[in-house]
């Protein structure tokens, strides 16, 4: 008789969750993810110091970043985190706005599974909301072309905003937006595309952050091999070579059993004469440059300086093909490869005084340009990097798509409005689920007042007043607490940035409600809990 007798499907390192107590715990892991992030959103925000368990340390304010170093570990909760991740792939900013929006987005969805309201009500009502939410986007966009350099300066600004480089956010915003539209190729008339690979940033510890500079062309952090070189050359013809510029031991040692002075003698002659070759056939091709991937014999060097020729050694791989593009030239193996159509050009090659550096200028391939930022110390020039990293990121996605929006909370606030006035047009059920999907973006005004020390619910009832009366640029200043006209303040952003965002935590929050059963094998990967 089984009455009574449990009938076991799963296998007992299987722990199961379900109805009720699975829902709760995928709204409790995206609120706590979006908790861990929302007090960096905005200018004002505070930034995070992570440290490794290698002990790397990180100083920073990107959402991504922090998301990537705590490595969650439960299912709901890395559901929240790709979403962050997507973010930071398809447009390089809006990673914060996109993890709170999903963890609002969750905390609505809780009240209403409290009420009753069905997962799958939920999930249709946020589709709906999310549909209307682009629609609207569509309508408040204004159109920035490539040419409109003042409005793409504003976009780069406010993406570095908060990024503890205030100082210098209006001329890396100036270098961003110029290398950008450098790279940037025109498909068909007015449609560009940017290829992000095309633009290098480098950075250099030592001298003040005011000292980054826009290269059109290449930087390799080395300085050339030898003092007797010249330390400049114009009309470069640069030559890229993979293996290093030396007799291997296998070509002549091993070969040769040395009883006699005189022997050594030759044996010496004999690797003379074949380091000799391998500068002759260098110089032979015509090259004024070489950058070698290997390292470079002295004898090799010697004779390259003679020719007047400017050498690097050790060239990181990513340079040297950095290098190949920039230079319309390609890698070689051995020197006797070399010809017109394997060397690089470029206008001139020069090594920066007082730093390890070599800039090539004027490559032949003009879309190839290097920011290169300085700064005083390792930690800074890492948090500098990655804001340029997503100013450049946004400009491109403004450059592409010549679309932006108004920030500061504007386009929330507005978004909330609207959708609200929508919800009230659907009626039933599914009018809660939009309302409650519309209420989700306050969390974007609650957030960045939150962070900027004020009263969180004056100032979202001031900008709902405002926006209520039509002023759809409205948005909060966030450094005088007043609610002036966002666009004007120059706080805007790429419309991709915000669908992108929308989209992503949407798809994910109804995906995560609609779950009412989660089943956990144990012990499977290691560190899974
Ligand atoms: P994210 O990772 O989402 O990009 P940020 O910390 O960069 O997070 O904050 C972005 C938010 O800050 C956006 O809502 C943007 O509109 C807002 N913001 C940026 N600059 C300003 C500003 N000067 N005044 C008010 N809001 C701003
Ligand atoms: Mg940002």
């Amino acid at each position: 008789m089984l009455a009574g007798q449990p009938i076991i499907i799963l296998r007992e390192n299987v722990e199961r969750t379900r109805g009720f107590e699975a829902q709760r715990s995928n709204i409790m892991a995206a609120k706590a993810i979006a908790a861990a992030v929302r007090t960096t959103l905005g200018p004002r925000g505070m930034d995070k110091m992570l440290v490794s368990s290698s002990g790397d340390v990180v100083i920073t304010n990107d959402g991504a970043t922090i998301l990537h170093e705590m490595s969650v570990q439960h299912p709901g909760g890395k559901l929240v985190v790709e979403v962050a991740e997507t973010q930071d792939d398809e447009v390089g900013d809006g990673t914060t706005t996109a993890t709170v929006l999903v963890g609002s987005l969750m905390e609505q969805a809780e009240a209403l599974l409290a009420q009753e309201v069905h997962p799958t009500i939920i999930a249709h009502g946020y589709q709906l909301g999310m549909e209307r939410a682009l629609a609207i986007l569509d309508e408040l966009a204004i159109t920035a072309g490539f040419d409109d350099r003042e409005n793409l300066i504003k976009i780069a600004g406010t993406a570095m905003t908060g990024k503890s480089i205030e100082a210098v956010k209006d001329k890396i915003s100036g270098m961003v937006v110029d290398a950008v539209r450098q790279v940037a190729t025109e498909t068909a008339p007015g449609i560009y595309v940017v290829d992000e690979d095309d633009i290098k940033i480098k950075t250099q510890v030592g001298d003040s952050m005011d000292d980054a500079e826009l290269i059109r062309g290449i930087v390799i952090d080395k300085k050339r091999v030898f003092e007797q070189m010249p330390d400049a050359v114009t009309d470069a013809k640069v030559a890229l070579l993979a293996q290093p510029l030396e007799v291997t031991k296998t070509q002549v040692k091993s070969k040769i059993k040395i009883t006699s002075s005189d022997q050594m003698k030759a044996f010496n002659e004999q690797e003379r004469e074949s380091l000799k070759k391998l500068a002759d056939q260098i110089v032979a091709s015509g090259a004024n440059v070489v950058l070698c991937q290997k390292g470079i014999a002295d004898a090799v060097q010697y004779y390259l300086a003679k020719a007047g020729i400017y050498a690097i050694e050790d060239v990181k791989e990513d340079d040297m093909k950095f290098a190949a593009k920039a230079l319309c030239g390609s890698i070689v193996n051995k020197p006797e490869e070399l010809n017109e159509a394997t060397l690089g050009r470029a206008e001139a090659a020069e090594e920066v005084p007082d730093a390890d550096l070599t800039v090539i200028s004027g490559c032949e391939n003009p879309k190839a340009v290097t920011i290169l930022l300085r700064g005083t110390s390792q930690l800074l020039l890492d948090e500098l990097e990655r804001a340029v990293y997503d100013a450049a990121r946004v400009v491109q996605d403004a450059v592409e798509d010549g679309k932006f929006v108004v920030g500061g909370a504007s386009v929330e606030t507005e978004l909330q409005t609207r959708i609200r006035d929508y919800a009230a047009t659907v009626g039933g059920r599914a009018q809660l689920a939009i309302e409650a999907f519309a209420n989700a973006f306050e969390v974007i005004p609650r957030t960045l007042a939150e962070n900027s020390g004020f009263d969180t619910i004056d100032k979202v009832v001031a900008l709902r007043k405002a926006h209520a009366d039509g002023a759809k640029y409205a948005g909060l200043d966030v450094y005088t607490g007043e609610i002036v006209d966002m666009q004007k303040a120059g706080v805007i952003e790429p419309q991709r940035v915000k669908t992108q965002a929308i989209k992503s935590a949407t798809e994910t929050a109804m995906l995560l409600v609609r779950v009412d059963d989660m089943m956990i094998t144990q012990g499977g990967k290691p560190g899974a809990q």
